[in-house]
């Protein structure tokens, strides 16, 4: 079987346990989350600055259907990072935060601020110097403009080409569509900084009884709270378009990592009849059609989806990354070369070049090329 290559548009980073607490006050640090197994052994209760909630424990030794993923050795060794990805045919990666995602859940200003800033250093020291292979998110606070817009531009300056963001702000602030965030767009923007949202991190919201990825409990839950993600995602896009902020700011691109592809074309048809049908109401007007907008600024990411590719051989919107993952039990660990081969295998190879690297280079240009040598070497 010839190798295919891929870069990745949604891949994580697994942070060390103790970073945030070595590096806080004695005060700050026990706001973190930390977890306790209770008794019996099937939950947890996660505390998290001040709130408290209770979950099941995954286990993830209950596979079927046979496409799970086995745990990579480099899940949390960075020495191993780059050696997985050679033998999973990954090359560039788009590297998110794993415990950085809780951080939408910090209630306190200077603990949203400062484990930002303590991550991005770690980010730096570790991943980017690692490889230019690997592209980090630069992590911001969701709690406080200012202070996103300092951090961001201090990120910009280190080498950080995208801002991880959760598809909900901070529950104590606006939501992304209101204008309080409208600085954020315009310096990120003019730092050539992209917008990189990825699904399942709503923020702990206790007052709404909304706890990280947990919609539904009992029958079909698991799958139901899978499936919630993609609208989650699929709502902060729309805020992002019907808002008027990516009309305002056409430089400026947006990546939703792992919800999937597919919705973009259905999304756009939802935009534009609201737009059209409901003109009189509309604010604020746009210069441009919510599906131009959409299908010039919106990339996206999926690893397994039978449909996506024909998303972009059907329906136009080719601004669609594949994803791998990497290192979450999700992800494609361990059948990379099936899932890509499966996916791809007698596509046309421009529309499968552009979906395994092309919309990445565009969002990414400053990423490393595939060498020549791998790519005709192995038959591609
Ligand atoms: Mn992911």
């Amino acid at each position: 079987m010839n190798k295919i290559w891929s870069n990745s548009g949604d891949s994580h980073f697994i942070e060390p346990d103790d970073l945030w607490s070595k590096h806080l006050s004695k005060e700050l640090a026990e706001l973190t989350p930390r977890a306790v197994k209770d008794p019996g052994g099937l939950t947890e209760t996660v505390y998290v600055d001040g709130q408290s909630f209770q979950r099941r424990l995954p286990n993830p030794t209950q596979r079927e259907f046979g496409e799970a993923s086995s745990r990579a050795p480099g899940f949390n060794d960075f020495t191993q990072r780059i050696p997985d990805q050679d033998d999973e045919g990954i090359w560039c990666e788009l590297v998110f935060p794993s415990l950085g995602m809780w951080a939408a859940s910090f209630k306190t200003r200077e603990l949203v601020k400062q484990t930002a800033r303590i991550t991005n250093d770690f980010s730096v020291d570790e991943i980017i110097r690692l490889s230019p292979r690997l592209l980090p998110t630069a992590q911001v606070s969701t709690l406080d403009v200012d202070d996103a817009i300092e951090e961001m531009q201090r990120c910009a300056g280190l080498g950080f080409t995208s801002v991880f963001l959760p598809v909900v702000p901070h529950p104590m602030q606006e939501d992304w569509q209101h204008m309080y965030w409208e600085p954020l767009w315009s310096a990120m923007e003019e730092a050539n900084m992209v917008v990189a949202f990825h699904v399942g991190t709503e923020p702990v919201d206790m007052a709404n009884g909304q706890v990280i990825g947990v919609w539904f409990r009992g029958n079909g839950g698991a799958v139901l709270n899978y499936n919630e993600t993609t609208f989650t995602g699929q709502r902060a896009v729309a805020k992002m378009v019907a808002s008027g902020a990516l009309d305002r700011h056409p430089n400026l691109k947006v990546m939703l990592s792992e919800g999937g592809s597919t919705w973009v074309p259905f999304l756009a048809d939802r935009l534009e009849e609201g737009y059209r049908q409901h003109y009189m109401s509309v604010r604020p007007k746009l210069s441009r059609s919510p599906r131009e907008i959409l299908y010039s600024q919106v990339y996206t990411s999926f690893q397994h989806d039978q449909s996506a590719i024909i998303a972009a051989q059907h329906m136009g919107y080719t601004n669609i990354l594949w994803g791998s993952d990497y290192p979450h039990l999700e992800g494609t660990y361990g059948h990379t070369q099936e899932t890509l081969h499966g996916l791809f295998d007698g596509v046309d190879e421009a529309l499968s070049q552009r979906i395994r690297f092309g919309a990445f280079e565009e969002l990414f240009p400053s990423a490393p090329k595939l060498p020549a040598n791998l790519a005709g070497s192995l038959g591609q």
